[in-house]
């Protein structure tokens, strides 16, 4: 027997790996089956080169379970290790600056793995003892046995192995007892073996047979050696796709389309992506992308591979050039890294193209479903928006589709405003917005149906690109606001909104934290009394700082501001204004003329201050200023109140109000009850 000192610079290796390799213990299962895979796969090359005799027909790797002795065993039948080799590979391990980077990475198990290479060491995480008991292919070497019990001194012996391969045999530690469960066994290699490229068995397939659960002669293959991603896109058919969709996701709705990615340079990438159908939310989903190396499952958190937008995608990633044991900061300042995330970008871009070019009819039947990706995209990434501006759709509200250059032809000619930009209107919900929508309908304008979570942004991305394009919701104004094609005609005078605006103010509800701004528009007899609009501006801020949340924006918490446009061309509204005069004619004269004297006699005061510097005005003359500036406050105080009196108790100005909020769908509760009873009243 011979005995040595495992060569690490370090002290001691074991301590080490213990104590800092806590979190992801399970992927000792995941380096021990690959380097078997490997071994095997070694082997193979050999014997297709003709290098070996020894026969590699049915080689697998072989899991199996002691649960009295406490033991895991991968067997192999691959190249297996002389002697000489267990002393190249195992014994003499690459260590050079182990403290610095330890310390760096103390709490990523894969990052130090995989920077020393100690695949095979990681089994001493979950081991207090390892065996190795391994025979070379080459032709006259004999077994050999390599013990260790987690200090840094092995023995190695020879030993008896039936064929060329070999076995890793962990002595499982106390802590680690969970390994040895056989549920809990299947599960790591469900998770990181499933598609190894080399059959991996887990003790006899199981049926059942009286009721009892009976294990048959055929093993348990957990893998599927030639998953659909490692096949040419031609031999593939849709059902290939749509079946490998459900080998990785058993609960998952078939998808809308996939991307074949297959790259050889300047990386290697290959890999299957699935646009799913989302629901209408940004879901936190659980499908998410899977990264494999060589088909070794490595990680489902892709961030930083694939850009952000694409995270929301389904299917895997194979790559050998994405290290396999890397610590997330090293992923995201990788050049390689970029470069597949770029690629990636690109494919997917080039597909949708593709796909809206192959069938557009199609492609608009998915719209719907696909606008969600496509939008993020545009807003996160300014690559792949410039090549989705071939393939973005509008919608209308007639469910016609137009990509961006369609659109605009269809509405130059009638929704040009008249400082030439291109007004596109549309509506977040054509039922809430449906008498908008009509009005501009009727006045022959074109709707957009905008209802994604992302259509804010996504509209203020437009303008800011094309600032000759302006996107206004339909109940932002008035339809005569809202493409304004010539300069506007003041129709009340100021007196006389001054006068029917308190009235109004007076019925406008309280509660609610809205606040309403009254305006006057005669907009014909044939449009409705009063039409509540929300400012297209104060809206879209209110959405963004939403979007944004937690107090980020100060938009996100002010309260709701809605314009209450009262047409003065409606002959319901002459009506109040009449009823107003005839109610309240003698004092509001009296009103104007004890203003109209005060405001005279202010005026000939500012007179005789032009020309005089501040301190040449005698204090009198302030004082007097002032007083006259404080009556005629007082007596504006006076009449508004006057005015609001008058319309609190004006049934029709508040049944005209009622009705426009009613349109809205904002009368409830108690309003509602009054504006029913009152309604019966004035019908009576
Ligand atoms: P890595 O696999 O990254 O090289 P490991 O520590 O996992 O690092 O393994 C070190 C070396 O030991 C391997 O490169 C290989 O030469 C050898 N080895 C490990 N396991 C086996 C095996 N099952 N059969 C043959 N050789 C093996």
């Amino acid at each position: 027997m011979q005995k040595g000192k495992i060569g690490v610079s370090s002290d001691n290796l074991f301590p080490i790996i213990k104590k800092f390799l806590y979190s992801d213990h399970d992927i000792f299962l995941r380096e021990i089956v690959s380097n078997a895979v490997d071994a095997t796969q070694k082997l193979k090359t050999l014997a297709s080169r003709g290098d070996t005799s020894v026969s590699v027909e049915n080689a697998k790797v072989k899991i199996s379970l002691d649960k009295e002795n406490k033991t895991i065993t991968v067997s192999d039948s691959g190249i297996g290790m002389t002697a000489e080799e267990i002393e190249k590979y195992i014994n003499q391990i690459a260590f050079s600056g182990a403290n610095e980077f330890l310390e760096k990475y103390e709490n990523d198990a894969n990052a130090i793995i995989g920077h020393f290479g100690l695949g095979f060491y990681s089994s001493f995480m979950v081991s207090h003892k390892v065996e190795i008991i391994t025979k070379s292919y080459q032709e006259g070497t004999k077994a050999v046995k390599w013990s260790c019990d987690g200090s840094p001194e092995y023995s190695i012996d020879e030993a008896e192995r039936e064929g060329v391969g070999t076995d890793i045999i962990m002595y499982i530690n106390e802590e680690s007892e969970e390994f040895l469960e056989k549920a809990r066994l299947s599960e790591i290699l469900n998770k990181y073996c499933k598609f190894l490229p080399v059959p991996v068995v887990f003790g006899k397939k199981t049926e059942w047979k009286d009721g009892n659960e009976v294990e048959t002669e055929e093993d348990n293959q957990i893998n599927d050696i030639a998953p659909a991603w490692t096949k040419k896109p031609v031999d593939l058919k849709d059902e290939d796709y749509s079946g490998f969709y459900r080998q990785l996701y058993p609960m998952g709705e078939d998808p809308l389309f996939n991307i074949h990615l297959n790259v050889d340079y300047p990386f290697n990438l290959t890999g299957i992506l699935y646009f799913p159908k989302l629901k209408n939310t940004i879901e936190i989903q659980k499908n998410k992308i899977q990264l494999y190396c060589n088909q070794v499952f490595v990680t489902d958190s892709v961030e930083g591979i694939v850009p952000e937008f694409l995270t929301l995608l389904h299917g895997v990633i194979d790559s050998p050039d994405i290290p396999l044991n890397v610590s997330r900061s090293y992923l995201q300042s990788d050049s390689n890294v970029k470069k597949i995330s770029n690629h990636i970008t690109k494919k997917v871009a080039d597909r949708l193209h593709e796909l809206f070019k192959e069938s557009r009819e199609d492609f608009e039947k998915k719209w719907d479903d696909l606008k969600i990706f496509i939008e993020y995209g545009m807003l996160t990434d300014e690559k792949f928006a410039e090549r989705a501006m071939n393939f973005f759709l509008f919608k209308n509200s007639e469910g016609k589709y137009f990509t961006f250059e369609e659109y605009e032809t269809l509405i130059k000619e009638n929704q040009t405003n008249k400082e030439n930009n291109l007004v596109y209107l549309y509506a977040s919900n054509l039922d809430e917005q449906y008498s908008f929508v009509q009005t501009a309908k009727d006045k022959g304008y074109d709707v957009l149906v905008m209802d994604g979570v992302l259509t804010t942004p996504l509209l203020n991305k437009f303008e800011q690109k094309y600032t000759d394009k302006r996107f206004v919701r339909v109940d932002s104004d008035i339809v005569e606001n809202l493409i304004q094609k010539e300069e506007e005609v003041e129709e009340l005078s100021w007196d006389e909104k001054d006068e029917l605006s308190p009235v109004f103010q007076a019925v406008c509800p309280d509660a609610g934290g809205i606040n309403y701004l009254v305006d006057f528009k005669n907009m014909g007899e044939s449009s409705q009394p009063i039409v509540i609009t929300r400012n297209e501006f104060m809206r879209r801020m209110k959405d963004m700082g939403q979007l944004q949340g937690g107090g980020m924006n100060m938009y996100g918490d002010l309260p709701d501001s809605l314009n209450l446009v009262v047409n003065t061309g409606h002959p319901l509204v002459q009506k109040v204004l009449e009823d107003k005069d005839s109610t309240l004619g003698e004092e509001l004269k009296s009103f104007k003329e004890s203003l109209d004297a005060k405001n005279a006699d202010r005026e000939a005061l500012e007179k005789l201050k032009e020309g005089k510097k501040e301190e040449e005005i005698p204090a009198a003359e302030k004082e007097q200023l002032e007083d006259l500036n404080k009556e005629i406050a007082s007596i504006q105080q006076d009449k508004r109140e006057k005015l609001q009196d008058y319309g609190k108790n004006n049934k029709l100005a508040k049944q005209l109000v009622d009705l426009a909020l009613l349109a809205n769908g904002m009368l409830k509760g108690e309003a509602l009850d009054k504006f029913v009873r009152r309604s019966v009243d004035l019908i009576k």
